[in-house]
């Protein structure tokens, strides 16, 4: 038997992946990036074949790993993590610094960053394993303390989106009862929807249901995506 509930027992932090040059670039939420070797640095990112940003380290062969503080807001984790770089360029009026390969380094709520040379890429199904060869790394705040996937999910409340190598598809266990108002949690930031009061600081009026939101409606703190809400 598999128990998911084991999984979580792993720890993670929660680091922005980036790729690209100074003209293009994107970037990710990834809670699967190690390190492998210290002779020399070498690490090991997993990324969904599916996220924008894999198609960027394939063509650049570079990628940076911004670690973020603990206090990282929620707008950066649904930035990042929960909306692709293929509808919007996540990078515009971002904090950057660009690396010795002009690879863009992501240093909002960051602590340190590495950025790192592509030297060995595995297909490992879903995801591709990019193991990179240390370049260049700095730590920008030394007293703040990294944000760990554990307190994110337990503190923080938050869950996986759908391209993490560590996601657990929730809806399995969700039924509403029809007829009731539900209330719906956005994942990202636990920004909570609640169909009987509707949100009408957004426009949205009370007893809409959660399916009669507008095509393209998206979490109104961080802009995650209506897949990413769960029903409570
Ligand atoms: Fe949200």
């Amino acid at each position: 038997m598999i128990d998911f509930e084991a999984l979580f027992k792993i720890s993670y932090g929660l680091y922005v992946v980036s790729s690209g040059n100074k003209d293009q670039g994107s970037a990710y939420i990834a809670n699967t990036f190690s390190q492998m070797t210290s002779e020399p640095p070498q690490f090991a990112i997993f990324c969904s074949k599916n996220n924008y940003t894999t198609e960027l380290i394939k063509a650049s062969g570079v990628y940076a790993v911004s670690v973020l503080a603990q206090d990282a807001p929620p707008e950066i984790i649904g930035r990042f993590g929960f909306r692709s770089g293929r509808d919007f360029d996540k990078l515009e009026g971002m904090n950057l610094t660009f690396g010795t390969t002009g690879c863009p380094i992501v240093l909002n709520n960051a602590i340190a960053f590495m950025e790192c040379k592509v030297i060995n890429t595995i297909d490992v199904g879903t995801h591709m394993m990019f193991i990179g060869q240390l370049l260049k790394s700095e730590l920008l705040d030394g007293e703040a303390e990294p944000l760990t996937y554990a307190y994110y999910r337990n503190i923080r409340k938050g869950f996986a989106p759908k391209n993490a190598p560590t996601y657990i598809d929730k809806s399995k266990f969700e039924k509403k009862i029809s007829g009731n108002f539900g209330k719906y949690e956005c994942t990202a930031c636990g920004y909570i929807f609640n169909e009987e009061t509707g949100d009408p600081d957004n426009h949205i009026k009370a007893g809409t249901t959660f399916g009669e939101l507008p095509a393209g409606w998206t979490c109104p703190i961080c802009g995650a995506e209506k897949e990413d809400f769960i029903l409570l």
